[in-house]
């Protein structure tokens, strides 16, 4: 059994043409960005180290990580999505290998292999997030870092999520999110320790609707962030 959800891969490639557009429906995770860039870059130190992007769609942060150094290779399996990263890539200099590749399949493939994992905003469209975040444990190798962000499964983060970011902000399209799939923190962590990574910083991402900005905190209801390390 594959771990795969064709009918979310289906809402994202339908969108795929609209990846970089900042003021589209990917606008959240382009005003993300530079802040979990920097989060990551701040613990993981990107420069020359080999950069593992699971999930990456069309490249916001697959090529951020790249033009801060790193060798950067992003696996999806929309091939649209790909297919718009591939694009961008090319127009804008930025080198990133894309593969059209499960983590579960790759982690056969190279096991140990890379510096640094990032798998953002992917856990919730998947049917087995423990298997994932075991495939990620796989590809980084001993002591390397594993980032991984999700949303918190309660009433504020359905509230803010789902029915604030999806019907009354219209910041995202409808159906965007299946609150069953969201993920609490103790569940991720309990995901982590079970495959040998030890969460070593979870930090809250917070919109602002004044100043529309997102920032680091330490609220994790709504959106989060958790830094793990593979044991050594
Ligand atoms: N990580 C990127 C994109 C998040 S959108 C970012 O944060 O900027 C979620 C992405 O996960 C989409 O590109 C979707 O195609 C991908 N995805 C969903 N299920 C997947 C699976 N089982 N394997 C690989 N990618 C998947």
């Amino acid at each position: 059994m594959t771990n795969v959800d064709p009918h979310e891969l289906q809402k994202f490639s339908e969108l795929a043409h609209r990846w970089w557009d900042p003021n589209a429906e990917f606008k959240p995770l382009h005003e993300l960005n530079p802040v979990r860039l920097d989060w990551i870059d701040a613990h993981a130190h990107l420069m020359s180290k080999r950069v593992l992007d699971i999930g990456c769609g069309g490249g916001i942060l697959s090529e951020s990580m790249a033009t801060r150094g790193a060798t950067v290779k992003g696996i999806d399996l929309s091939s649209s999505a790909l297919g718009v990263a591939d694009l961008h890539s090319l127009e804008s200099g930025v080198e990133v290998a894309y593969e059209e590749i499960s983590a579960e399949a790759l982690a056969a493939r190279e096991p140990g292999s890379y510096d640094v994992v990032t798998c953002m905003e992917m856990l919730e469209h998947v049917p087995n997030p423990a298997g994932t975040v075991a495939a990620c444990a796989s590809l980084v190798k001993p002591g390397g870092w594993v980032f991984f962000s999700t949303l918190n499964r309660n009433p504020k983060a359905y509230l803010f999520a789902v029915i604030g970011a999806e019907y009354i902000a219209r910041m995202l399209p409808r159906g965007t999110h299946d609150y069953a799939r969201f993920i609490k923190p103790s569940e991720l962590a309990n995901f982590a320790r079970a495959a040998s990574l030890l969460p070593v910083e979870i930090k809250g991402i917070t919109y602002r609707p004044i100043s529309k900005h997102f920032g680091l905190s330490n609220d994790t209801s709504i959106n989060y962030m958790m830094a793990c390390r593979r044991e050594a």
